[in-house]
């Protein structure tokens, strides 16, 4: 009673998990190519290079990065995904998922 009412989601919230350079520097060395300059080939999203290296559970984790990633092959950005929560007048709550670059990783 009397209690401001938080805002507070009952959802799952995401943990932002940042990304410094020389994680970044990581995950660029293990990529090939990228789905702007291999679009037949690439097929594992840029995230799961990350969760990889950082160990972060996919699921729970938003990450930020400290500079850009780029693709080793045309330079080109190379990004992480994201999901958000919003609320449809229509449709009720619903996710909306942003996919991440997809990516070849090196061989070996
Ligand atoms: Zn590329």
């Amino acid at each position: 009673m009397g209690r401001p009412e938080r805002v507070r989601p009952s959802w799952k919230n995401t943990i932002p998990v940042l990304i410094d350079q020389n994680t970044i520097r990581a995950a660029e060395q293990q990529i090939d190519s990228c789905e702007a300059c291999e679009p037949d080939k690439a097929e594992i999203p840029f995230d799961y290079v990350l969760d990889c290296i950082t160990g972060s559970d996919p699921e729970l984790t938003d990450y930020i990065l400290e500079q850009p990633a780029r693709c080793p092959r045309c330079s080109g950005e190379v990004l992480t995904g994201y999901w958000r929560w919003y609320d449809s007048e229509t449709e009720g709550r619903k996710a909306f998922v942003l996919p991440g670059t997809l990516v070849t990783l090196k061989a070996g």
